[in-house]
């Protein structure tokens, strides 16, 4: 009787042959799969995989740390979020149901006190009329009523132009002061409007959104914890960290993914280090700033022309913040702060503090929307930048930044605040130059007419078998909740319970 030992080339056939017959006859419940991306849409939806007991799985990253554009960072005495900063509401949230039981989000008090640039405090009703134009800009794609403003406007940039003298001549009818300083108010306005939709120009704003805001607070805090906080309710790290979840061993950091290869029947994914990977499914939840900018060379083959359609005409733009530390609290904590520039000031910016970004004759110091007291954070004060020059001022130094929030902060505030100090720390944000996201989240553009886009950039890539390849998730595929994290986390939500159900019926 002869032995007949195996080759070990043929042990591999055999293994290679029994997976097959597994896979085809649905017996393969455990398949290997790539989420690239570990902001809260890729968590998502490791997490619930892996709860539903696909561990055979990766998580590719290319940042040196998870969480996307969820950046909480310590600061001060707490954190301040470099990204996400505010959970949108409360019904229909899922950010707001995964943590209501554990008592962390607070109210904001978001009416803003507005200062004129001869340094006094203006009239409540300023503030309170600017945003109530401002929402009354926006229509949703489901109103069929028919609107006698805008209606047949298509850019908020449109209708803002076409309704902001009337409107406020006729509010502040009987004082000239008010019409005048409202009309110099007009470019702090915009940059309030962008500051929602994070685009460059008011004009590429769509007036009609599929975007759909959850009832309820829209600006919840996390009273100095930090949006991670969420991350580390869906990894079960909060609030039992001996509970986590063990998906955070198969996070693979500083793994930038450069090319998806797939075919009829497996997925290769090669990296910038040189190593690849294999996989039955790849959920790929970078940005659509990252779609915009690498998927010609992204995926072989090519997307459809219809997903690059809406690649291209979904927007996408950039907001920024400063956050500074200063050695003592010197403003009134209770409440955010908006500065309106005269226009004899406006034009005095460029001699009197001529550092930085200037566009038009414009100093970056105009694209200020805002600064907000950190919460449960006494000695930070949060700015926010909207607007066309915020790539540039994101490659601005400290030091100019710092001095040119200093000149605002003594121009604006000096006659009514004592003891303005100098900061003693600055971090800022770097979205739209940081290749892994080029920007913050999407919105609706006002050049495109077609609807559905975000469904049309969900679309998974699927096999002849029927066997979805590649998966899309994150913020700019959620057909109404896109721009957010709840949003994004949903979409991940959904790209795994895709999965769990094709496994279940197969
Ligand atoms: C300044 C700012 C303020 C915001 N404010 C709010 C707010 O108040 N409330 C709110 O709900 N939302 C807010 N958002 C939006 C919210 O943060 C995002 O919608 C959400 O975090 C997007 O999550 P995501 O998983 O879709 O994408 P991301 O968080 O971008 O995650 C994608 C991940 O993919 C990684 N990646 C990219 N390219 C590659 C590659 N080639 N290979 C491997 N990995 C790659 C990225 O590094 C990233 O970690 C804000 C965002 C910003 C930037």
């Amino acid at each position: 009787m002869s032995l007949i030992r195996p080759s070990e080339m043929s042990v591999k056939c055999i293994i290679l042959l029994v997976t097959n017959l597994l896979y085809t006859y649905g017996l393969n419940k455990n398949p290997s799969i790539l989420i690239i991306g570990a902001g809260p849409s890729g968590i998502a939806a490791a997490s619930r995989l892996w709860k539903n007991n696909f561990t055979n799985l990766k998580i590719l990253e290319a940042e040196n740390r998870i969480g996307g554009r969820i950046h909480s960072v310590k600061f001060g005495d707490a954190y301040v979020d470099l990204g996400g900063e505010w959970c949108h509401g409360e019904k229909g949230n899922i950010v707001f149901d995964m943590v209501k039981q554990y008592d962390i989000l607070r109210h904001t008090n978001a009416s803003i006190q507005m200062y004129y640039s001869n340094g006094t405090l203006l009239d409540q009703k300023i503030y309170n009329g600017m945003a109530e134009f401002a929402k009354s800009m926006y229509a949703s794609l489901n109103n069929t009523e028919i609107e006698e403003k805008c209606g047949n406007l298509s850019s908020i940039g449109e209708c803002v132009d076409s309704q902001f003298n009337s409107t406020f001549a006729e509010l502040y009818q009987n004082d000239s002061d008010l019409q005048t300083i409202v009309t110099e108010a007009k470019g702090w306005l915009e940059g309030y409007i962008l500051g929602y939709d994070s685009a460059f120009t008011i004009h590429d704003i769509a007036r009609k959104s599929a975007y759909e805001q959850c009832e309820g607070d829209l600006g919840l805090n996390w009273n100095g914890r930090g949006y991670k906080t969420i991350l580390e309710v869906m990894l079960q790290q909060y609030p039992d960290p001996t509970q986590s979840l063990a998906v955070t061993n198969n996070i693979i950091l500083n793994k930038e993914v450069t090319r998806i290869i797939w075919n009829n029947s497996a997925n290769h994914v090669l990296c910038l280090d040189n190593t690849t990977y294999a996989a039955d499914h790849v959920i790929f939840t970078a940005s659509l700033g990252v779609l915009k900018a690498s998927h010609e060379s992204l995926f072989q083959p090519a997307l459809s022309d219809e997903m690059v359609r809406a690649i291209k005409n979904i927007g996408f733009g950039a907001i920024m913040k400063i956050i500074l530390h200063f050695p003592h609290t010197w403003w009134d904590t209770s409440q955010p702060y908006a500065f309106i520039w005269s226009a004899a000031d406006r034009k005095k910016i460029l001699t009197e503090f001529g550092k930085g970004p200037v566009r038009n004759g414009r100093s970056w110091l105009t694209e200020n929307l805002s600064f907000i007291p950190a919460e449960n954070n006494p000695k930070v004060l949060i700015g926010f930048f909207a607007g066309e020059m915020v790539p540039e001022i994101e490659q601005e130094s400290n030091e100019v930044l710092s001095a040119g929030c200093m000149y605002m902060f003594r121009k604006f505030l000096g006659r009514t605040h004592n003891n303005i100090t100098d900061p003693d720390d600055i971090i800022k944000s770097r979205w739209y130059s940081n290749p892994h996201f080029r920007g913050t989240y999407s919105y609706d553009s006002a050049k495109n007419t077609e609807q559905g886009l975000q469904n049309k950039l969900a679309a998974p890539l699927l096999r002849k078998s029927g066997d979805p390849a590649i998966q899309f998730a994150g913020e700019a595929t959620h057909p109404y909740h896109f721009s957010t994290v709840h949003g994004a986390i949903e979409s991940g939500f959904r790209e795994a319970d895709r999965l769990i159900h094709y496994y279940a019926q197969h």
